[in-house]
């Protein structure tokens, strides 16, 4: 699933067509008003989170790509499409994503403080979050879009990695200390991740993610599939302290 850095990446290709009328809308989202889009000007992009925000006078369409959402810029690709934008110098086209059509004002519908590629990033609103997660383990409660918008399971296995915390800590029983380190680098990583992107080359980065060695002690590290939600956590026993 693409995470914040991933989503800023793609807002910045898309950015040629802001300003730009779009001659023609179409696409399969239910609850999208293609009509109403025909003609509009493409203000702004915007991104929360996993989420990209088309804004158009008086509405926004927001498009999340899931965990197979796949998009396409001056191109198609052989599947159905969800939602795509026509303008005069190309085409936005996105498929296997879920559209919305958001009437209100943005301010009204986001916490712009809760997303860590966002310059208003409130790092001590995000701990106050985490810490009343209390019984929850760390690897799930960082993956809450209300506390950290746009970390998915890359971001949250390399920071805590990097914080040296084991992914089935107790967000009770981690200092206060080791939960901001935590956050810290959430927002760190998640600015590198834009960086490697850009630069083309991201997974030689990785120091955990998808990876079978600890880089710091070259012992095994563990694979395993931890908590509710059953997302993949891979690390290290031995530096990875484990809050209980
Ligand atoms: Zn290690």
């Amino acid at each position: 699933m693409p995470e914040g850095p991933q989503m800023v990446f793609l807002k910045d290709l898309a950015e040629q067509f802001v300003g730009q009328t779009v001659l023609t809308a179409s696409g399969t989202a239910k609850g999208i008003p293609f009509d109403k889009i025909n003609g509009s000007v493409l203000n702004e992009i915007k991104t929360f989170g996993k989420e990209l925000l088309f804004c158009f006078p008086g509405f926004t369409i927001r498009v999340h790509l899931m965990l197979f959402g796949k998009f396409a810029i001056n191109s198609t690709l052989d599947r159905v499409l969800k939602v795509g934008f026509e303008f005069e110098n190309g085409e936005l086209n996105f498929y296997s994503c879920d559209c919305r059509f958001i009437e209100k004002p943005l301010d009204e519908v986001y916490n712009w403080k809760a997303d860590v590629m966002n310059k208003d990033f409130d790092k001590e609103e995000a701990r106050i979050k985490l810490e009343k997660k209390q019984k929850d383990l760390i690897c799930e409660a960082l993956m809450d879009q209300s506390i950290l918008a746009g970390v998915g399971n890359k971001i949250k296995n390399e920071s805590l990695f990097a914080s040296h915390v084991h992914p089935e800590s107790i967000v009770s029983a981690i200092p206060k200390k080791k939960l901001e380190a935590i956050i810290d680098a959430c927002v760190k990583l998640s600015g590198n991740y834009l960086q490697w992107q850009q630069d083309g080359e991201v997974e030689p980065h990785w120091k955990v993610y998808k990876k079978s060695d600890c880089p710091r002690d070259h012992i095994s590290l563990r694979k395993e599939k931890i908590g509710k939600t059953g997302r993949t956590s891979y690390f290290c026993d031995k530096c990875q302290e484990l809050y209980v």
